[in-house]
């Protein structure tokens, strides 16, 4: 099995590498390691998600000391705590921890099940946390992959791939797992933790102080900022458009409303056509007369899901146009083209014509 995951130590070593510099180097006086329960530790575990442990620490303090058990904290109102969690943001976090709470109380008679699914089926308990609680307060063998732990564990074996990806994750829970010991699992779990937090950190990977120096891949490939691989930016597609900016005898250009709903809806645009072939039957359909086509420098509008690359054409037309499918129409004087709501880039494009030198600055844009 574990031939498969390829590790660049066998677990047991890893284990015991790690082991001993938790003996001398681990964290042991976090509030939340001294009297140990199931309700503290998931407690502290739901604090730490997104916060630092030295913001935790005063917040988990106050918190026990007004809800000590977790009946306490079942029988409080919500307001006390969101109250108590006042300042640590994420606010979900605490309502899921009183929901949790009332089930803990009700359905489980006030004690956490020492079952990893039954923990997960709690509000706001996902697998690594249920392996937190499960490993550090009950002693069962149960991994944990929180975002420290995936640091890590990709650096460690120089893994690529953005661990929100499936495939990728699934890697990694079968490496921690095969990880895991059954013997000190509380003290694993709390030096994984710990391993990320101080040592390998992600802006400053302290590789001399680390008991994986000699078998981290990322350290002998030099490159531990490249682990974990980054979420892949999201590509988004790239549409066409030419904007036909008629101009009648007189200097005005034609614009035409969008119906109100979708892109621009409701704004005042040029008239558009697929490709510069079609632009003079558009604009007969419109009833102009077009003559002069002088193509403008093109340029690019990003919308958040796609790239508009917009080819503008200035056309000389002569003729009255006609409403097509009820859409309004106006010219404007592109020198004071009064209080139309206008679309970006055509309010761009209206500005350079009235001030033709600006049009260079758009150029280049493509
Ligand atoms: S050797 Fe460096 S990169 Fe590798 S696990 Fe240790 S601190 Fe992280």
């Amino acid at each position: 099995m574990t031939d498969a995951l390829n590790l660049p130590l066998p677990p047991a070593q890893f284990r015991n590498a790690v082991l001993a510099w938790y003996d001398q180097h681990g964290r042991k006086d976090l509030p939340w390691q001294q009297h140990i329960t199931p309700y503290r530790v998931w407690v502290s575990e739901i604090m730490l998600q997104q916060t630092q442990v030295s913001t935790v620490i005063p917040y988990f303090e106050r918190f026990m000391a007004r809800f000590p058990t977790v009946e306490a904290l079942a029988e409080a109102p919500t307001d006390d705590v969101l109250h108590l969690w006042t300042g640590l943001g994420y606010y979900a976090r605490a309502r899921n921890l009183h929901k949790a709470a009332q089930q803990v109380v009700h359905e489980h008679g006030g004690e956490f099940p020492r079952d990893l699914d039954a923990l997960i089926a709690l509000p706001g308990i996902g697998r690594s946390t249920a392996g937190a609680i499960a490993s550090i307060s009950m002693e069962l063998r149960a991994p944990i992959l929180d975002g420290n732990v995936k640091r890590v564990l990709t650096r460690f074996l120089a893994l690529p791939g953005w661990p929100g990806e499936r495939a990728v994750e699934q890697q990694l829970w079968a490496v921690a797992e095969a990880l895991t010991p059954a013997q000190r699992v509380r003290d694993y779990t709390q030096v994984m933790m710990d391993l990320g937090a101080t040592l390998c950190t992600r802006r400053n990977p302290n590789c001399p102080a680390c008991p994986l120096q000699r078998q981290c891949r990322a350290h002998a490939g030099g490159n531990p900022h490249d682990y974990p691989t980054s979420k892949p930016k999201k590509t988004i597609p790239v549409r066409q458009t030419t904007m036909l900016l008629a101009r009648n005898p007189a200097g005005e250009i034609l614009l035409m409303q969008r119906p109100p709903s979708g892109i621009w809806g409701g704004l005042w645009c040029f008239p558009e056509s697929e490709s510069e072939d079609n632009a003079t039957l558009m604009l007969t359909r419109l009833g102009l007369k077009p003559g002069h086509t002088e193509p403008l420098p093109g340029f690019r509008h990003t919308f958040s899901h796609f790239h508009l690359d917009i080819t503008p054409l200035l056309i000389d037309t002569h003729g009255a146009p006609q409403l097509i499918a009820e859409q309004s129409l106006a010219w404007v004087d592109p020198t004071a083209p009064g209080t139309l709501g206008l679309a970006a880039p055509v309010k761009r494009l209206l500005e350079s014509l009235a001030e033709p030198r600006q049009l260079s600055a758009l150029s280049g844009m493509l």
